[in-house]
């Protein structure tokens, strides 16, 4: 596939050219500290000059070269929130003047552009529909959002301290699952046009096919963003967790997990959720919502009377063993893309890779 040079005042173009055919375009700004998705209409909002500094438990912006928008490794937020969102109403009840309950359906799904999310974010998203859309139960929310999507990836060139997608089925550079590709290099993008959608925008921007130089200094680009990757999640990890239950490094974890969940908010696989009703206090209407949950909380297994996973011992294995080990036997594929998010925002500093590493070298 031929491979175009796309500057960036034609990617400013690109932007106009998409709000104009109905598309919200969100890409990533600084907001609060942090590189964070959000609306845009000019790329002037991008994070140009900015890079983020990853340890355990601790995420820092830093200043890097202002002629890049995209030296950064991520966020806290991945594609997640856009397609299944933190919290949404489901259907609304209203009963009439006769007394009859109608019912109202709360589907929305704008025509959304989502510029410059990572590889690992697209690969996390590629989980998320074998959840919400390849299970058995589709869910309509999710599928009507999914289905409107415009995915612009930008490819690495940089790895934070806690990435590790090269040891999670992932790359730095995206293969397959987007419109769009971009690699950023001096003055723009080595750019390819994957999807028939996004030839339709090609047509309107008139770019010239990418030198060798160009290529060349994109692939480079890549080459930097796994050179410095170091972090690893160790192999073969499926059967050794299961067969482990009792291993004493759970007990270990469990008492410096706080069980406060910050590890699955920011996951970007991570899908439990809550259904709660709001009824209105004259008795008239109530709205049916769905909201984000965790498995850290006691509440998420009680069930007809009881707690299942009382201890953090039990939902901390619990979230590990599944997102590494049963998600396979679920979805075929495990539940974690190595984005290291997990281990940047957990404020007990718990690093997941180490976690895993500890059960696989020591005797149970
Ligand atoms: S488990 Fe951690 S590293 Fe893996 S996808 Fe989730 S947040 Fe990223
Ligand atoms: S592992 Fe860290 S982020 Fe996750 S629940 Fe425990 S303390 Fe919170």
């Amino acid at each position: 596939m031929t491979e175009f040079f796309l500057p960036y005042e034609k990617f400013q173009y690109l932007i106009e050219e998409l709000s104009n055919t109905g598309y919200q375009c969100i890409g990533p700004q600084v907001k609060s500290d942090a590189i964070v998705y959000a609306k845009m209409n000019d790329i002037k909002q991008l994070p140009w000059g900015v890079r983020e500094l990853q340890a355990r438990g601790s995420y820092q912006l830093t200043k890097h070269d202002n002629s890049q928008a995209f030296a950064w490794a991520n966020g806290p937020q991945a594609v997640k929130p856009l397609v299944f969102t933190p919290q949404e109403t489901v259907f609304k009840l209203k009963r009439d003047a006769n007394g009859k309950l109608s019912f109202k359906s709360q589907a929305q799904a704008p025509k959304q552009a989502l510029l410059g999310i990572r590889p690992c974010d697209l690969h996390a998203l590629m989980i998320q529909d074998k959840v919400f859309l390849e299970s058995e139960y589709v869910d309509p929310f999710y599928k009507a959002r999914r289905e409107q999507l415009f995915l612009c990836v930008v490819n690495c060139s940089y790895s934070s301290a806690n990435c590790f997608c090269l040891t999670a089925d992932g790359h730095p550079k995206a293969s397959s699952g987007f419109d769009l590709a971009l690699t950023e290099i001096d003055g723009g993008f080595v750019a390819e046009f994957a999807s028939t959608l996004a030839q339709e925008y090609l047509q309107r921007l008139d770019l010239i096919a990418a030198t060798k130089g160009q290529r060349e200094l994109a692939s480079k680009k890549i080459e930097q963003a796994i050179d410095g990757q170091t972090k690893v999640m160790p192999k073969n990890i499926t059967q050794r967790l299961l067969d482990n239950p009792h291993h004493p490094q759970w007990d270990d974890v469990a008492s410096r997990c706080l069980s406060c969940g910050n590890c699955t908010q920011v996951c970007p696989t991570c899908f439990c959720h809550r259904q709660t009703e709001k009824p209105s206090l004259d008795g008239e209407s109530s709205e049916h919502i769905r909201e984000w949950d965790s498995c850290f909380t006691k509440d998420h297994s009680y069930i007809h009377g009881m707690t299942i996973r009382a201890s953090t011992k039990q939902r901390y294995r619990q979230w590990l063993t599944h997102k590494l080990a049963t998600w396979h036997e679920q979805f075929g594929t495990s539940g974690c893309v190595g984005c290291g998010r997990c281990i940047s925002w957990c404020p007990s500093e718990i690093d997941i890779t180490e976690e895993v590493t500890k059960i696989m070298e020591d005797k149970a």
